[in-house]
């Protein structure tokens, strides 16, 4: 099962030219924009976008891999969706003639959810050696995996009145650490790992946080960013690994704790937490300025950071804004 939207139907938004360029187009879907064949795509009318990140099969889009031999994911054949610059004109994603979908017109509805049609997987980057552990389960069903969805993808217009905390986005792994029924756990994005393997970097980290022994019948998860040496090119540039918290979530009641409980029980625990922008902030509407706030340097290091997670302070909704020149070196 598909846990994101990664191709979907939509409609043609806009179209502007490229200067300089006779063949090509920028297109309008969503919040993304595409480069595509000049004339290819009309505004008003319907196509497939495949969002970046998708792992696309090499059957659905040869071309991607340029006559060279496709890249293999997971057992699949093709190319990795990035982020790319033609001409000065970012694109992001894929466009797709309808075609693509052997389905009946009456079928093709904007919105409809045509990853797993397509046979389209998530791009991930692979977990490194020394990460990735010894499995004691899958990752426990009464936690949350951590997600963000793109600002790119989300209906703007009805925040305008609502209040944010910003967090700068670190660029690591996700780390959850629980305590259930007195017993403590540590998984990696995807599972949960045995304790008794000490050389792993998750476990390390876990046994280096003294405060948090002690006997406790409380039911909670600390989830956090690890970063550092060994992990996803370290920009941080840190010697060992160092965890940030950005989510603490209430087992018994399955709900996340509020950002300022979050921040304070950080702060009594002695534990990191992601650097906040702002405690309390109102967002634009305007796409391409929230896109613009993203450029800035982070402040474990002063590198270029990644980007910005937005969570309301009522609970209701979060969603990340990623830096497009942090993409283009990056990624
Ligand atoms: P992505 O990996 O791009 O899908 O973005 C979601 C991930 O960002 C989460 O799973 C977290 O592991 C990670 N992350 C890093 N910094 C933060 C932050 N400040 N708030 C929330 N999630 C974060
Ligand atoms: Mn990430």
């Amino acid at each position: 099962m598909t846990e994101r939207k990664l191709a979907s139907i939509v409609t043609i938004l806009a179209i502007k030219p490229i200067p300089g360029a006779d063949r090509i187009e920028a297109v309008q879907v969503k919040g993304w924009w595409v480069v595509a064949q000049k004339g290819e795509y009309v505004v008003g009318s319907l196509a497939v976008y495949c969002e970046i990140d998708s792992f696309i099969p090499t059957n659905l889009a040869p071309f991607l891999s340029k006559g060279k031999k496709p890249r293999e994911f997971e057992g699949i054949k093709g190319e990795r969706l990035r982020t790319i610059k033609l001409k000065k004109q970012v694109s992001q994603g894929l466009l797709l003639p309808l075609s693509v979908l052997d389905m009946v017109a009456s079928l093709l509805m904007e919105g409809l959810d045509v990853t797993d049609l397509l046979g389209i997987i998530k791009w991930e980057m692979p977990i490194p050696a020394q990460l990735a552990g010894k499995m004691k389960g899958n990752f426990p069903s009464f936690l949350r995996k951590t997600a963000q969805e793109r600002v790119q993808n989300i209906n703007l217009t009805n925040m305008a009145n609502m209040d944010f905390e910003a967090t700068e986005k670190l660029h690591g792994s996700s780390m959850t650490i629980y305590h259930k029924d007195g017993e403590w756990g540590v998984c990696s994005r995807n599972i949960d790992l045995k304790l008794e393997d000490e050389g792993n970097a998750f476990v390390a980290q876990f046994l280096s946080i003294r405060t948090l022994g002690g006997p406790s019948n409380i039911n909670i998860a600390f989830q956090g960013e690890l970063i550092g040496e060994g992990i996803n090119g370290n920009q941080y540039g840190l010697v060992g690994t160092e965890l940030y918290i950005f989510d603490i979530f209430d087992i018994d009641t399955q709900e996340y704790v509020t950002s300022t409980l979050r921040r304070t029980l950080c702060e009594e625990l002695g534990l990191n937490h992601v650097p906040v922008i702002s405690s309390r902030t109102q967002v634009t509407i305007v796409q391409e300025d929230l896109l613009e706030l993203a450029n800035f340097k982070s402040a474990i290091n002063g590198s270029q950071a990644e980007g910005i997670v937005y969570k309301a302070l009522d609970g209701t909704r979060s969603f990340k804004t990623i830096s497009n020149s942090w993409l283009l070196k990056n990624e």
